[in-house]
């Protein structure tokens, strides 16, 4: 079989091209702008390639908060059982065995965080721009996420002092997790008239096949 097909027949020479339109979606949360992290963020995404296509400056409404973070029905079960392997892990005792009671318990938690104050809602554009931006932003829990990444690198919260508070993980970002949930959550936050379409003169680089163009 030709080297430039896939399995399914299709040129990779054009599946290369269509992954450079993968979008996601981010919020730069209330205690991220107050902590003027705004243009830290977006230079940590535009510097490893990838392209803003969307962006706007607002107090959420707590609505619209529940409807984000319910647009996965399973998304309270995975939030619990997130929250009670972390406690098991330490060693300690989560505060409920009930995944689904954690869950419902987040989503209040999350209303009174998310519109504490203005966000930065954003859509990024560019190949594995999903996988790439949950990398760089790093693991729910600041404590514990990697050195290096947003949460990891600006920020100390954990499970933990949530709890005892009763308050929401403050880790300055949300990122969509799966292109699922991006185009969800696209779809949910901006109207399709609010993202550009425009070409990025670096995209020559990063994407052209033969680099033709440079020399003169
Ligand atoms: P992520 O933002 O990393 O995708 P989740 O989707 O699991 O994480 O959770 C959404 C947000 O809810 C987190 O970013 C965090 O702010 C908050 N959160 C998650 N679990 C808890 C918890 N057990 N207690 C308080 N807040 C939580
Ligand atoms: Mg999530």
């Amino acid at each position: 079989m030709c080297a430039f097909l896939s399995t399914h027949g299709k040129k990779i020479k054009d599946m290369a091209s269509e992954s450079s339109k993968e979008r996601t979606f981010v919020i730069i949360k209330p205690d991220g702008v107050q902590r003027s992290l705004i243009g830290e963020v977006i230079k940590r995404f535009e510097r490893v390639g990838l392209k803003l296509v969307g962006l706007r400056f607002e107090v959420p409404e707590a609505g619209k908060i529940e409807e984000h973070y319910t647009l996965d029905p399973k998304w309270k079960e995975n939030v619990g059982t997130k929250a009670i392997e972390s406690y098991k892990k330490k060693g300690q005792q989560p505060p409920s065995e009930d995944p689904i009671e954690i869950g419902n318990l987040v989503v209040e938690r999350l209303k009174k965080y998310m519109t504490s104050g203005p966000v930065v809602l954003m859509a990024w554009q560019g190949a594995h721009s999903v996988e790439l931006i949950r990398k760089l932003v790093g693991g729910t829990e600041p404590r514990s996420s990697d050195v290096g990444t947003i949460r990891g690198d600006y920020v100390l919260d954990s499970y933990m002092m949530a709890d005892t508070d009763d308050r929401a993980i403050r880790n300055l970002i949300h990122a969509s997790g799966s292109v699922e949930e991006a185009t969800q959550e696209l779809a949910l936050w901006f109207g399709e008239e609010e993202l550009v379409n425009y070409k990025l003169v670096q995209e020559g680089i990063l994407y052209d096949v033969n680099l033709d163009g440079i020399l003169e």
